[in-house]
């Protein structure tokens, strides 16, 4: 079986990590997504929300019979490939310098684990513009950011939660 893991912060997971994994899920018979956890990046969305909304958004592939699975880690990605011993990595690109940054990346990974190599997947048009980034800035902004989101995503629930939370 030809296996992958799909590495990022998924702070959240937007529509444009679902296209690069409709495309890797085209390459490979299993994706796993991976959570890296960063300490001291704490982010918008904390490790349970963010494998929540992952969850809501590949119900449909699995539903299909698609192998997902999605995991959280720790550490170097290099080592992750190790444990599991999945030797593809795939990263989207969006822009040009995309690549420049992940390439640097690639090469790391592969000094440090020889078997991994990473398989790039450019973004498709539609969804080239679609980041983490901009989900998180529309939401701190008020705005929905539904139309970034996997359909059935109610990414502003998400959102609403935290802030009543905050204010507990
Ligand atoms: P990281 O913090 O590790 O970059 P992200 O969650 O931001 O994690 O992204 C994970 C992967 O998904 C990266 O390879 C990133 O380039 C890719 N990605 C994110 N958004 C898009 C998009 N709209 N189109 C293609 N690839 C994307």
């Amino acid at each position: 079986m030809k296996e992958a893991i799909f590495p990022g912060s998924f702070d959240p997971f937007t529509l444009g990590h679902l296209n690069v994994l409709d495309s890797a899920l085209m390459l490979f018979d299993k994706v796993t997504i991976a959570i890296g956890k960063n300490s001291t990046k704490k982010g918008l969305f904390d490790i349970n929300e963010r494998l929540e909304i992952i969850n809501e958004s590949i119900a449909h592939l699995k539903a299909q019979g698609k192998k997902i699975e999605v995991c959280v880690y720790e550490g170097m990605t290099a080592e992750l490939c190790k444990q599991t011993n999945i030797n593809f990595l795939v990263r989207g690109l969006r822009v040009s310098s995309d690549f420049e940054f992940e390439n640097v990346i690639a090469q790391a990974n592969q000094k440090i684990n020889p078997n991994v190599s990473t398989i790039f997947i450019p973004a498709s048009g539609e969804y080239a513009f679609i980041s983490s980034t901009v989900v998180r800035d529309v939401l701190n902004s008020g705005g929905d950011a539904k139309i970034f989101m996997a359909p059935g995503v109610d990414i502003k629930k998400y959102f609403n939660q935290k802030t009543v939370h905050k204010h507990d």
